[in-house]
């Protein structure tokens, strides 16, 4: 049976929300959805070197805008808290304190200088063929590790502020089962009795870190590889507490579309000069919706069944599960990103997409009112990737005056008389039509045979005229909008182009 499903996602906030950062945040989540089980969001931010606000109001405001809700954490709060590493020191200092009382751990009082020297001089040490850092010993040479009351009273009485080491053991082997992995071992030989609280009182990533996933009675672990090999470590101080473990779920690897091993947390650009985005509030401002960024995190790692891509998300709680993490790394195909995102968009409601379209056509610079947002928007929702393409897609209908190369007037198979006729008969034609999508078509369609054109090469010329372009949104619905008067005066205007 399975105890109580408790899970966290514990950014550091040293930098924005990237991608990989939200799936794990977000495979958390299902797996907490899933299970009826507790999400909670917990910040590791005892690295006051590397910590930035900006960075943290960042990550909360991605992680609810891709709406990963958690049950406890920054903002809701809950029994386990504060949910701030930098507001527990107490209790990471009374941990460390039980480790060296239980002989689990020492106080280093080796000065920064020692520890520099000894670092160079193995490196110098170590061969530059063997790349094998496990038998390079790299690492603290245990120096403090068995020194006696009295040695540890001079040093003390000598002002000198130590560092608290666990204690690794020296030989076997520590090993820990991967639900994804299967069993992963390390020699002990191959770890170094690192630091667990440094002088300043602040804890280190990895007692800070076991400290709270035992006090939040945390169920499972789920994160990136990148943890591996620390985890080890953490099952050692598990021991020396006496606590069980979690269980550990390490995600499969993303991999870079620039095809240069693991996604980087930065803006990548491609041989080909592509630029690809990579933090979440990129991917929000360029355009792309958080139900499909969501849908999209959701199979990077992780399948349905074998072909089933757009899922919702109660689809995906359903059926999340650890048995569908792959194992290999994973892809991250921007191409698919791009069709999802279209096809969330075109399954949005107008009006809720005009909502979401209207921001986007301010940041532009395009000074427009809702209504005629809500009229266009289902004119380009058929063609539209990311929401950022409707500035793009309208902008004709802004400009005074359009740019074509008047040659385009004259459509396939037609002579410069027949594109001057179809100009002429429709601007009369419009002078009295009613100007609204469905009273235009009819008597337009009757003109282009009447003047024995085909449709494409009757609406080719019109089109031209109306937008500028060869491709546009659909005529009558962006000549309703456009207006008669606006209509007439560019009709004219290309009448002119022809004379
Ligand atoms: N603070 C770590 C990070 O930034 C947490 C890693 C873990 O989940 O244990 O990813």
């Amino acid at each position: 049976m399975m105890a109580r499903i408790r899970v966290r996602y514990a950014p550091s906030p040293t930098g924005y929300l990237h991608a990989g950062g939200a799936r794990s945040c977000l495979f958390n989540w299902l797996f907490a959805r899933h299970h009826g089980g507790t999400f909670i969001l917990r910040i590791e931010d005892t690295d006051r070197t590397r910590f930035y606000k900006s960075s943290l109001s960042d990550i909360v405001e991605s992680l609810r805008w891709l709406g990963l809700d958690w049950d406890e954490g920054p903002e809701v709060g809950g029994p386990c808290g504060p949910y701030f590493q930098s507001e527990r020191l107490p209790l990471y200092q009374k941990y460390a304190r039980e480790l060296i009382a239980s002989g689990h751990a020492y106080r280093c009082y080796c000065s920064a200088e020692r520890l520099k020297s000894l670092r160079e001089g193995q490196r110098a040490a170590t061969p530059a063929q063997n790349t094998d850092a496990a038998s390079s010993h790299i690492g603290y040479d245990r120096h403090c590790r068995e020194l006696t009351a009295s040695q540890r009273a001079e040093l003390e009485s000598s002002g000198i502020v130590p560092v608290v080491r666990l204690k690794v053991p020296l030989d076997g082997q520590t090993a820990f089962h991967d639900l994804i992995r299967g069993r992963i071992a390390i020699q002990n030989e191959q770890m170094d009795d690192f630091v667990l609280l440094k002088s300043d009182g602040f804890p280190t990533y990895h007692l800070a870190n076991v400290v709270d996933d035992h006090a939040m009675e945390i169920s499972h672990i789920m994160r990136a590889d990148e943890w591996i090999p620390s985890t080890p470590r953490h099952v050692i101080m598990y021991n020396a507490f006496g606590w069980t473990p979690p269980l550990y779920a390490h995600l499969p690897v993303i991999l870079s579309p620039t095809g240069q091993g693991k996604m980087s947390k930065r803006k990548l650009v491609g041989t080909d000069g592509r630029e690809y985005n990579v933090r979440i509030r990129e991917f929000r401002s360029a355009g792309y919706l958080p139900e499909a960024l969501f849908n999209f995190l959701a199979l990077v790692g992780w399948s349905y069944d074998d072909k089933t891509e757009m899922l919702t998300r109660e689809q995906a709680v359903e059926a999340f599960d650890l048995d569908h993490v792959s194992r290999s790394p994973a892809k991250f195909s921007y191409d698919k990103l791009d069709w999802m995102n279209g096809m969330y968009i075109r399954q949005l409601e107008v009006n809720d997409l005009a909502g979401r379209l209207h921001p986007f056509f301010n940041a532009a610079g395009v000074d427009i009112d809702m209504e005629t947002v809500q009229r266009m928007t289902p004119l380009i929702r058929e063609r539209m990737v990311k929401l950022t393409d409707c500035v793009a897609l309208t902008d004709f209908f802004f400009v005074d005056e359009l740019h074509y190369d008047p040659q385009l007037l004259i459509q396939k198979g037609m002579t410069s008389d027949q594109s001057r006729r179809v100009l002429s008969e429709s601007e009369a034609l419009l002078r009295e039509t009613e100007f609204v999508e469905a009273a235009l078509e009819p008597p337009l369609r009757a003109k282009a045979e009447e003047l024995g054109l085909k449709a494409r090469q009757f609406f080719g010329t019109l089109r031209i005229a109306i937008t500028g372009r060869e491709v546009a949104p659909p005529l009558f619905g962006t000549m309703e909008i456009l207006g008669r008067e606006k209509v007439l005066a560019r009709i004219a205007t290309a009448r002119a182009l022809l004379q």
